[in-house]
């Protein structure tokens, strides 16, 4: 068997009531399937664990990367020191509150919990349903998709800091702007947010998800691994119409590739590394850059 680092044996004998997992590969946690192993993955169930957590963390000054369903991120191939924070249904719950509002924990999809508010009669989140990653993950760079996004909906959020402290924002506390909040400048952990709804029918409610979810099957490759969008929609225009212009569609970097299907989606063909991906993604910035005088930046956080 694989020795323990200093840092695991730290984390093992510290949290003995918390989910560990050791040289837990990337791979398994990222929808681009790339990443090396990370040192120490911690899966808290609770706001209680995950403040144990960070308060084991700091004492021992290790680096700690906050981890929703790993949608959005790129992983590198040589892997992470130090310790991982894995939210996603490690976090999870959700709970309807007076005045069509609920409460969501950061783990739950956002999926789930656009089933969770439609099943209550709760209009607002359908643009949330097909959208693959956590309420944390959603919340911290204020997803959104057919017009609808984060911002529109969040009244409120639970945040910890990396000491392990609990405050509440509310949203306008959030900053929120495109495909960003305040979390991304000052660091801070989502552990639960509270969305306010309207009351609506049910089933019209659920045939917009279908017809949402129909209009992402039918433009999307969502048949490969990715991390949907791979760059940001630039001031002008937008970022897949500036790739298929450039003539990119198809374009390689090893196993990495930009969609045949959807320009602004990079896909992994079957063993991309995160090297491909980036290299992707700067040589598809630069002839786009070239041909256009728009650069575009990555969407996908590149960790
Ligand atoms: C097929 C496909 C389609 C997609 N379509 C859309 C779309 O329509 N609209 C859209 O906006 N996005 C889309 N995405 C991207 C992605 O799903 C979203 O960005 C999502 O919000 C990321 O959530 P996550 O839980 O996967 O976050 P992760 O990828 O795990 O993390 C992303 C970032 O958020 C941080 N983070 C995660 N959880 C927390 C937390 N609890 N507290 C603080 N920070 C946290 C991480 O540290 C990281 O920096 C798509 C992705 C795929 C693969």
């Amino acid at each position: 068997m694989t020795e323990l680092t200093a840092v695991q044996q730290h984390f093992f004998n510290n949290l003995p009531h918390v989910s560990l997992a050791f040289y837990e590969p990337m791979s398994r946690h990222t929808s681009f399937r790339i990443g090396g192993n990370a040192e120490v993955m911690a899966f808290p169930k609770s706001a209680q664990e995950l403040s144990e957590v960070l308060r084991a963390t700091a004492a021992l000054g290790c680096p700690v990367a906050i981890l929703g369903a790993g949608t959005n991120v790129l992983a590198p191939d040589a892997g992470i020191s130090g310790m991982v924070v894995c939210l996603k249904d490690a976090l999870d719950g959700m709970e309807l509150l007076s005045d069509n509002r609920i409460r969501v924990m950061a783990g739950v999809t956002m999926t789930r919990a656009a089933v969770f508010a439609a099943n209550h009669g709760l209009s607002g989140m359908e643009f949330a349903h097909g959208i693959p990653g956590t309420v944390g993950g959603g919340v911290y760079m204020n997803a959104g998709a057919y017009g609808g996004e984060i911002c529109q909906i969040c009244e409120s959020v639970d945040v910890m800091d990396l000491a392990g402290n609990l405050r509440t924002l509310s949203g306008s506390e959030m900053d929120f702007s495109y495909r960003h909040s305040r979390l991304e400048d000052e660091g801070g952990i989502v552990v639960s947010a509270v969305f306010a709804l309207q009351s609506g029918d049910m089933e019209q409610i659920k045939a917009k998800m279908r017809e949402l979810q129909a209009k992402r099957s039918a433009s999307q490759p969502l048949d490969k691994p990715s991390a949907g969008s791979a760059f940001k929609r630039p001031t002008q225009g937008y970022a897949a119409a500036l790739i298929d212009q450039a003539g990119l569609k198809g374009y390689r970097v090893g196993d990495a590739a930009v969609s045949e299907k959807h320009a602004g989606f990079a896909v992994n063909l079957g063993n991309a590394t995160a090297e491909d991906v980036k290299n992707l993604l700067r040589q598809v910035s630069d002839i786009v850059y070239e041909n256009s005088g728009i650069r575009l930046e990555p969407e996908v956080r590149i960790w």
